[in-house]
């Protein structure tokens, strides 16, 4: 038993974790938070939570916080702690040299997923404004980018269709390359109450389309219908089967495709699925799926009434990412699945704010509100408020930003919150792209991976010291509320503030509220959203406008975003990734409950002692014939790289699949991991990479 006393104060805030976005009590003793409690009126977590959010805040005082800034002229020289003022100073001119000897194209930004809506707002707006180019992405370039192409081209916005409670009048969910219990387990709570069913109602019927076995298939209560354990890289095959039964068979709501949809693609759509060749008896060669699975579940859905879809990064880290999401619109599309509660189109955000890092701009070819650089009426708007002049064309994405280092054509970025050296593909051209910059400002709590390639450091502030507002994945706007004071001094938004203004833009933001009410000034789906609002109700889900001033828990309703709904064809491309003899195996990668992306929050608090080190799950078989048990050391090898762990024998994937997690640095499982990615986005194919695995003494 821990005596934790009795707490003086408490303050209201949100978690920083997973894109369920709960909300907690954050209770202190004098300056000392002692205990975070679920907060019963949370509208997304009514009153529950999960490990990461109710123990995982020890990182807040770690003992690795740097709350000195920090300085050095080259890669090779220590670091030299120095004044905010120096740090900043030293910054500004180095950003402003390069600018005046490269042009403003030489320089760029990305922002955070992790960080507030209005930090991430100040950063785009620094990076247009002031460095002058649209050089600037987020980190939801590598996990939801196709889902903002693929939502946008055939709904008309870039969110998910529905709030969480929708999910209580579903009757089929079927769930693709996500893993809710580990991932988002607040949300997946409320999903397997529907799933058992309560109150003397039936439980709704489960589809999961993943490699794993996951959870879901089978737990307590809960029995998939239907688990189709593709190969990885294969999404668009399995839905295209799915979409080849329903149309062939007569599944289609033509009543909701003549009133909704437009039609000319429709009918291209479903001549292209009805083909013989989309038959789930030719694409079982492809998917690995038994063609009587995948016909199953494709009745199912069709027929099953409220059909709702739930998705994560197992849909966008491919190369056909993009593809795969316009597959999954199709697909509620044709069933009518869109527009009501119980039904639509779900992504599952990994970050607490990847919505709303998307929302507010930080993509290099839109404004805030999904609008595009290049739209002159837009530009207009913005730079009548900002006094500045923007560059019409769209800006490098991240890993354009790095070829263009290599290449020497970029040479200085602001990195506000991101370790991309762990957590974007391919490591080696990350450092390779990262060494070659002239000037490298990382502006984070530790001094991570990224920043063994830095000249500056700035120290970031944790949730618990800034003000703002996170946006979950059901669109809800949740205040964030300070906590204690900043341990550095300032919260994120007011560093972003000082460069700004030692690049001569003259800020002058005193809270966070104001950041929020230039955002609703600018952005149509933000109009009517306040921050004293906010405090008063809760939260709000965009649009906030004339036309729903209270919020839209569902969207689509009377008709969509972009007029009618707009399918397309989306043509099954097999990955450049190839297994083959020296590489047979394919990797693919995720998550673990107690643990979060890169570690770097959750690896410095107690949840380190139930997941110390990355696994790598095997069949049974493929161990065997590895001559590899439970607990060896395994060398996994990849054309790209290598790294050592320890394997874990298990059923829950499939021979000639393996699968591990990324949280600890010391693995680094992207040194293994391929530079392919998205068609339309950039995103990398994390989830597909053909690799080996041998016997190993360890690292
Ligand atoms: Fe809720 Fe996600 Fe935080 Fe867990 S990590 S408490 S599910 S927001």
């Amino acid at each position: 038993v821990i005596e934790i006393g009795k707490p003086e104060r408490s303050v209201v805030t949100t978690c920083a974790y997973c894109g369920v976005g709960c909300t907690f009590r954050a209770e202190m003793r004098g300056e000392q938070l002692v205990r975070m409690v679920p907060w019963k009126d949370g509208k997304a977590n009514r009153g529950h939570s999960c490990v990461k959010g109710r123990f995982a805040w020890g990182y807040a005082n770690h003992k690795d916080r740097i709350t000195t800034p920090m300085i050095r002229d080259s890669i090779d020289e220590p670091w030299r702690e120095v004044s905010w003022a120096e740090a900043i100073s030293y910054s500004a001119g180095r950003l402003k040299d390069i600018r005046d000897e490269h042009g403003a194209r030489a320089l760029g930004g990305i922002t955070s997923s992790r960080c507030t809506n209005e930090e991430t707002f100040l950063v785009q707006k620094l990076v247009r404004g002031g460095f002058g180019s649209n050089n600037v992405d987020t980190c939801a370039r590598v996990c939801h980018s196709p889902t903002g192409y693929g939502l946008k081209t055939t709904f008309g916005t870039s969110a998910g269709t529905q709030d969480f409670d929708s999910v209580e009048h579903s009757d089929v969910i079927l769930v693709i390359g996500a893993n809710p219990t580990d991932a988002h387990p607040v949300f997946a709570s409320r999903m397997k109450r529907r799933l058992r069913g309560e109150d003397g109602r039936e439980g709704a019927k489960l589809i999961v389309i993943d490699p794993r076995r996951i959870d879901l298939v089978r737990s307590p209560h809960i029995q998939a219908q239907h688990h189709l354990p593709l190969q990885p890289g294969t999404n668009v095959a399995v839905l295209t089967a799915m979409a080849h039964v329903i149309v062939t068979e007569g599944l289609v709501d033509t009543q909701f495709v003549q009133e909704r949809c437009e039609i000319d693609a429709y009918e291209d759509w479903a001549r292209f699925v009805a083909d013989e060749k989309h038959s789930p008896e030719v694409l079982e060669a492809v998917t690995r799926v038994p063609a009587e699975d995948l016909r199953a579940a494709a009745r199912l859905f069709a027929t099953g009434g409220n059909g709702a879809i739930y998705y994560g990064l197992g849909v966008t880290e491919h190369s056909q990412g993009s593809s795969t999401v316009m597959a999954i619109a199709n697909l509620a599309m044709a069933t009518g699945n869109i527009g009501r509660p119980g039904v639509g189109v779900n992504p599952l955000r990994g970050q607490n704010n990847v919505q709303g890092a998307c929302d507010m701009g930080s993509f290099p070819h839109e404004l805030s509100g999904y609008r595009h650089i290049s739209d002159a009426e837009t530009r207009a708007l913005f730079e009548a408020d900002w006094g500045v002049t923007l560059d019409p064309e769209p800006g490098l994405r991240i890993n354009n930003m790095l070829d263009a280092a290599c290449d020497g054509t970029f040479r200085a970025i602001y990195i506000q919150g991101e370790d991309i050296l762990q957590s974007d593909p391919d490591t080696k051209h990350v450092a390779a792209g990262l060494e070659a910059m002239d000037c490298v400002i990382v502006h984070d709590l530790f001094l991570n991976e990224t920043a063994n390639y830095a000249h500056v450091f700035l120290p970031g502030s944790t949730f618990l010291e800034k003000n703002g507002t996170f946006t979950n994945a059901e669109r809800r706007i949740q205040p964030v509320r300070r906590v204690m004071d900043p341990a550095n001094g300032y919260e994120d938004w007011e560093v972003t503030q000082l460069l700004a203004n030692a690049m001569g833009l003259g800020w002058d933001y005193g809270h966070p509220k104001e950041i929020l009410s230039e955002i609703a000034r600018l952005t149509p789906t933000f109009a009517g959203v306040t921050w004293e609002r906010l405090c008063d109700e809760g939260s709000l889900q965009w649009p906030v406008n004339e036309a729903n001033p209270d919020g839209a828990p569902v969207m689509h309703v009377d008709g969509f975003v972009r007029g009618k709904g707009h399918f397309v064809v989306t043509e099954y491309v097999p990955t450049d990734e190839k297994t083959g003899p020296r590489f047979p195996l394919l990797l693919t990668t995720g998550r673990i409950l107690s643990h979060y992306n890169v570690g770097a929050q959750t690896r410095r608090t107690a949840n380190t002692a139930w997941h110390p080190e990355d696994l790598l799950e095997m069949h049974p078989t493929d161990a065997e014939n590895r001559g590899l048990n439970d607990g060896d050391w395994a060398k996994l090898t990849s054309r790209k790289g290598e790294t050592t762990l320890r394997v874990k024998v298990t059923e829950r994937v499939a021979p000639g699949v393996v699968y591990t997690t990324f949280h600890h640095p010391e693995t680094q499982a992207n040194v293994v991991t391929t530079d392919y990615s998205d068609w339309a986005t950039n995103c990398p194919e994390y989830k597909v990479t053909a690799v080996q695995v041998m016997p190993s003494n360890g690292p």
